[in-house]
């Protein structure tokens, strides 16, 4: 766990609607603990006198509805009280969400499902977060489908999510991921495979569908839908794609009206969007900072939350393993096989022969029985990632980095643009 921090410490009087924001660079954490009133993060209430942890290349925000006193220990390279936040807006939109579920309930309808668009950095995912927290603390048992392939925060970057929420977010680790469904998409960007990007979609709403069917309490609480900020071309048509594969009800707007009026053009008439105001605190993340954020996850997949799990190296042959790539590269048109066209060639399943440039690829284990073809292995689910951290090519062995021990089970490898090096 990381050390107590050492650093001075400040005391913070917060006023009843206002925040304290926190962005912490630099090598040591910082941490914040609550000493009087009643405060959240991101919509989960911080218990009294507990000391909460921000690392390094984290941001943070400690909310008050009523006025608290919170103290700050360490150095942040930002820190600062703000009263001007749209909390009171983002309630509101709690609230109305809200009466949907009841209604949802009295009616034997199903419940909200709420698709949140905007450019990047102006906080979707902590919205989702918000409204997600809001709406366990009220009894529901929302579902979160995150479909952000680069920023995601159900599973490792280049995967779409879908996670029944129970309780609230861990101020510190977000929500527990321990049942999500995952579907392997292969880099950290939708527009690498646009196709296989609305497969996926479909698919997760399908699967969605089905839960909701079969669990009442699902279905009214409905979801909250986090998306990429890619929203021009085919980034805007796959939140269009989004929108109808799961039959919003709600598209919330971040920040953007230009998005807003498109998406209310587009989209039908009973789908209710609104346009809200960006937080002053989600501030623009450089290139660099978002490549750490994904490595980070990447290590916490393997290693946990502060390095609480010990991931098993260990080596397999070539010829044990079964690796494909989704998605050829594109040909030109007069090159494509007669009645094929460029769009099949974005789901073709290409086998990879292991060799070096395998080398350090995040790759997706999918788990196969024995009378499993290779058809529609795209769309199955994923049971986990490996790493591979070398490449013998003279023995003919991969070595791979793994949450569970050897032997990897009867599956198929789905390879990814995804790198990470295992530094320890
Ligand atoms: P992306 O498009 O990259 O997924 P996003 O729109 O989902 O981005 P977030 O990840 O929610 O944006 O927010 C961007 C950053 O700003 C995050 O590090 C988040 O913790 C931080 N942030 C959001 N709201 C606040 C706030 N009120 N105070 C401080 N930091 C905040």
């Amino acid at each position: 766990s990381w050390p107590s921090s050492s650093g001075p410490s400040t005391k913070f009087e917060l006023e009843k609607e206002t925040e304290l924001r926190l962005e912490v660079e630099g090598s040591a954490p910082v941490q914040v603990e609550l000493i009087s009133g009643l405060a959240e993060a991101f919509g989960t209430e911080l218990t009294k006198n507990k000391k909460y942890t921000f690392p390094p290349g984290s941001r943070g925000a400690v909310f008050t509805w009523h006025g608290c006193t919170v103290q700050l220990w360490g150095s942040p390279d930002v820190a600062y009280v703000s009263k001007d936040t749209p909390m009171l807006l983002y309630l509101n939109s709690h609230v109305g969400l809200e009466q949907m579920r009841a209604q949802a309930e009295r009616e034997g309808e199903r419940g909200p499902r709420v698709l949140v668009a905007g450019p990047s950095d102006v906080g979707k995912s902590t919205l989702c977060r918000l409204l997600l927290n809001y709406a366990v603390r009220r009894g529901r048992r929302p579902t979160l489908v995150e479909l952000d392939v680069g920023q995601g925060s159900v599973s490792v970057p280049g995967t779409v999510a879908a996670l029944c929420v129970e309780r609230p977010a861990d101020v510190e680790e977000g929500f527990s991921a321990q049942a999500p469904l995952v579907y392997h998409f292969g880099s950290t960007t939708p527009g690498t495979n646009i196709k296989l990007y609305n497969k996926l979609t479909s698919r997760l709403a399908y699967v969605f569908n089905h839960r909701c069917e079969a669990n009442r309490r699902a279905s009214v609480s409905g979801c909250l839908i986090n998306t990429c900020g890619w929203v021009k071309g085919s980034g805007y048509q796959a939140l269009i794609h989004a929108a109808s594969a799961f039959e919003v009800d709600v598209v919330i707007v971040l920040d953007q009206e230009r998005l807003y009026n498109d998406l209310r053009r587009d989209l039908p008439h009973f789908v209710h969007t609104l346009l809200l105001p960006k937080s002053g605190g989600a501030s623009e993340r450089s290139k660099e900072c978002r490549r750490e954020a994904r490595d980070l996850r990447v290590r916490e997949y393997f290693y946990g939350p502060r390095r609480s799990l010990y991931p098993h190296a260990f080596e397999v042959k070539f010829s044990e393993v079964k690796v494909y790539k989704v998605g050829a590269p594109s040909i030109p048109d007069s090159c494509l096989p007669l009645g094929m066209s460029q769009e099949d060639n974005q789901l073709k399943l290409v086998p990879v022969t292991p060799g070096r440039d395998m080398a350090h690829h995040l790759l997706s284990v999918v788990p196969i029985d024995s009378s499993s073809t290779d058809e529609g292995l795209e769309e199955k689910n994923v049971a986990g990632f490996i790493v591979i951290t070398g490449v013998d090519t003279e023995r003919q062995t991969l070595t791979v980095l793994s949450p569970a021990p050897r032997p990897l089970p009867r599956c198929v490898l789905l390879i990814m643009d995804i790198r990470f090096m295992d530094l320890k």
